[in-house]
């Protein structure tokens, strides 16, 4: 399979090159050339196999030309190494939990599956380490450094600024040694950014070390997330139930996108909700037809803070750049602070089910949006215990911070101090 840039200006690339390139050089997002359907007999069957076998199915759907089906099976089946379940919070609306893995959020399913076809690609090359480099405010940090961690021939360095992120985040990517690097920042996001960039466009500095990036927009972190869609969708099916609506919350539309990837595969999903907190510019898009992006704002589900969504290019080019086809496969719901804290105390009163910011958007855009006789799967993208200083705030509780997070935060810190200063930063990595 090759893959094409949504700007159309850069030649086509094989999954390796897609890979490790991550953008094209047009700065377009690769798109497979083709998106093939499913048979009949794997939806006949679905509700009957297991998460890991729905997933190589679909995974050998995308990758099957480039990977060997022995070594991809592995891959898959390596990555899943949790539950995606689908848990009833009342009467036709469910939540997809996507918090199981290592860093309790959707995002690890995605960086696993990199870090172990990196790993791939490499072993067929025999070739030289690789350095991820990967600038982060969070979550992405958290995600990509455990995805990678312990995969040979792979070194991650993560930059994130100093005393900028949570206790909780810090100590999800700066406690892990091994091939995990993190290099704390005297500056703020943009400034990491900023110094990943330089990195990357330094000629001296890729002479001397192989450098990649692992940013949510490269296909191998995205297109694994069609995944567990697929699975919500045959454990629905074997509780009888099909006329199903799914609920994205979103920032960058990666999620969302990966589950409309999945459509086009034959996925029976009837139809989509993007729910969005505050920063509304695709909620507007699906209004106006105008895309106008605008610096984001701040809010309590802040991994969805974003003012120009990079995966809006995949699903303008996925639809041919028709709003009215988008329109008619996806409607959106825009919440801010106060709805989103006023769903999560009405959701636990009502049900006991404790939803945390992000998932909030996704619950109530189902609330809110479902018709007679659909019922409404969400993503419960993170865990509540993640952001437990504000779920605690708004619902008046003391949630449990479960032992793989509690684990975390009983690890010693290691970090490298950096200045933002992009001479410091190739000096430091010219020395490795
Ligand atoms: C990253 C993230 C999102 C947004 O996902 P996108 O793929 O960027 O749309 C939502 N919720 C949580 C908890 C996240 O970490």
């Amino acid at each position: 399979m090759m893959y094409y840039s949504t700007n159309r200006k850069a030649p086509l690339a094989d999954l390796h090159k897609a890979v490790v390139k991550g953008l094209a050089e047009d700065r377009g997002l690769y798109m497979p050339e083709r998106i093939d359907k499913l048979p009949k007999a794997f939806f006949d069957n679905i509700q009957d196999m297991s998460f890991q076998n729905i997933a190589y199915n679909v995974a050998s759907n995308f990758f099957g030309d480039d990977i060997d089906l022995d070594a991809l099976q592995d891959l898959v089946y390596d990555t899943l190494s949790f539950d995606c379940p689908v848990v009833k919070v009342e009467e036709n609306i469910y939540a997809l939990e996507l918090f199981h893995g290592p860093t309790l959020a959707f995002k690890d399913v995605g960086a696993r599956f990199m870090a172990r076809l990196l790993q791939y690609f490499i072993r067929q090359e025999s070739s030289e380490q690789v350095n991820v480099l990967v600038a982060t405010s969070g979550d992405t940090g958290s995600a990509v450094a455990n995805g990678f961690l312990g995969v040979e021939g792979i070194h991650v360095y993560v930059l994130y600024p100093k005393g900028k992120v949570s206790p909780i985040q810090e100590c999800q990517f700066t406690t892990l040694g091994q091939n995990i690097t993190a290099i704390e920042v005297d500056g703020v996001f943009d400034d990491c950014q900023a110094l990943v960039k330089s990195a990357f466009m330094d000629d001296e500095l890729n002479q001397h070390m192989k450098l990649t990036s692992a940013n949510s927009i490269n296909v191998a972190r995205f297109l694994p997330q069609a995944f567990y869609y697929f699975n919500a969708y045959a454990r629905m099916k074997a509780l009888g139930m099909t006329d199903i609506v799914m609920c994205v919350p979103s920032g960058n539309f990666g999620n969302i996108c990966s589950a409309l990837f999945g459509r086009e595969m034959g996925l029976p999903i009837k139809r989509f909700i993007a729910a969005n907190n505050a920063n509304d510019v695709f909620y507007n898009y699906l209004q106006t037809g105008k895309y106008e992006p605008k610096p984001s704002v701040q809010t309590l589900a802040n991994a969805m803070d974003v003012g120009d969504p990079s995966n809006f290019a995949r699903i303008y080019d996925l639809y041919g750049q028709s709003h009215e086809k988008i329109t008619s496969i996806i409607s959106g719901a825009t919440y801010s602070d106060q709805q989103i804290a006023d769903t999560m105390r009405q959701c636990y009163a009502d049900t006991g089910y404790v939803l945390d910011p992000h998932g909030a958007c996704g619950y109530q855009a189902l609330k809110e949006g479902l018709k007679a006789g659909e019922t409404g799967v969400f993503c419960e993208t993170a865990h509540p215990a993640k952001f437990k200083e504000k779920v605690d705030q708004i619902l008046g509780t003391d949630i449990t911070i479960p032992e793989r997070l509690a684990a975390f935060m009983k690890g010693e810190k290691q970090s490298v101090e950096m200045s933002k200063d992009f001479a410091d930063f190739k000096h430091f990595l010219m020395k490795r």
